[in-house]
């Protein structure tokens, strides 16, 4: 194993990414990759929890294709990163049963964000999959796996990161020492308002500004962002605390000196709407363009990606196997079986 910490996070192969996931957690992986040994998961299981039609198995491939693009765009190294697909990685199904043993279903009822998906995916209490309530487990699994020190997700999802925890901690507990206990780390905006105002910005909403949108995009959607309602010209004074023009210009304009500017004005009535929303707009497309470049670039080079996929899937085949040994031996699994086996062999010799 190598010297270095290890990162592992990721994302479902659900679409797109935006500008919540870049701030969230995408753009701590492109900070930290040199210093850690970084591995990305298309969580395509983790997409079963709320979609397990064949539709959206279907959508997997271009999905994924379209995410690591998205990373590579965002600066991710492929030459020095893992990404690797989930489910071609038949040791996570088997941890995440052992792991399931680890835990109790009360302790994951009061996950809150695990409501919050039901929610979004239009499933009530009573539809409520087993799998869903695993989710956490699911992800223990996959950041144990690798056994990584460091997980940068959004805010939604420390609470799940606790449960690795106190899994690893457990399974520590009763079996040895097998798991370090991973940290946290969210990102710069814990959970990045959608355009729209509301609280999370995310694609069941279609309250989104995409990696890839073009610059017209990007400033129309700008354009229309929700603002202070009671402003109704630019001489009123405006609210600039919770007004998502300002927490988008706080996460994405490095002109500080701007920024205050353009908040104290707006304070006093003093600059309009339109004039806070295109510097904004400007900021962004800044942050997008070296971005939009390497997507054209990583994009033009057919098959490309799904060679990043294949590599990075094979490395983390080898540590989930090393893992995995480690796990049986802790277990005392490769006990029993090496005794039957050894007299099975016994009984095989005498009979000549
Ligand atoms: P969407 O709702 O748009 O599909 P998601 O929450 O389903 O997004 P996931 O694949 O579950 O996306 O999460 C990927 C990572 O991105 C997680 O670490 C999550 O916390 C983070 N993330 C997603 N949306 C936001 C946001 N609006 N602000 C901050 N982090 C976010
Ligand atoms: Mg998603």
């Amino acid at each position: 194993m190598s010297e270095r910490k290890r990162i592992l996070t990721g994302d479902r192969p659900t679409g797109k990414l935006h500008l919540g996931h870049y701030v969230g957690s995408l753009q701590k992986r492109v900070e930290l990759q040199e210093k850690y040994d970084t591995i990305l998961i298309i969580a395509d299981l983790h997409m079963l929890t709320t979609k397990p039609n064949r539709e959206a198995i279907e959508q997997i491939t271009e999905n994924a294709r379209g995410m690591v693009l998205d990373y590579l765009a965002a600066g991710i190294d492929p030459e020095k990163v893992s990404i690797y697909l989930q489910s071609a990685i038949p040791e996570v199904y088997e941890l995440n049963l052992i792991f399931e043993m680890l835990v109790t279903v009360n302790r994951l009822n009061r996950v809150p964000s695990l409501k919050d998906m039901a929610r979004a995916a239009n499933i009530s209490d009573e539809e409520m999959p087993l799998g869903l309530l695993g989710y956490p487990v699911l992800q223990a699994a996959d950041i144990l796996l690798p056994r990584a020190h460091l997980v940068p997700v959004g805010k939604d999802n420390e609470s799940h990161v606790e449960v690795t925890r106190e899994i690893a901690r457990r399974f520590n507990h009763l079996y040895g020492e097998v798991f370090p206990v991973p940290d946290c780390l969210v990102g710069d905006v814990p959970t990045l308002v959608g355009t729209d105002g509301q609280a999370k910005m995310s694609k069941s909403i279609g309250n989104c500004i995409y990696l890839s949108d073009d610059e017209a995009a990007v400033n129309k959607k700008v354009k229309s962002m929700y603002t202070d309602p009671n402003r109704v010209s630019a001489d009123v004074p405006g609210t600039v605390e919770g007004n998502p023009v300002f927490i988008y210009h706080d996460a994405f304009n490095p002109d500080k000196a701007e920024v205050e500017d353009f908040k104290q004005r707006y304070r006093e009535g003093k600059v309009g709407d339109v004039d806070v929303k295109q510097s904004l707009a400007k900021a962004i497309n800044n942050l997008l363009a070296p971005m939009r470049e390497r997507y054209a670039h990583y994009a033009a080079d057919t098959g490309f990606v799904d060679q990043v996929i294949l590599d990075g899937t094979e490395t983390m085949r080898s540590y989930a196997r090393e893992t995995m040994q480690e796990v049986r031996k802790a277990m005392g699994f490769a006990g029993s079986w090496n005794r039957l086996r050894r007299s099975a062999e016994k009984r095989a010799k005498k009979q000549g």
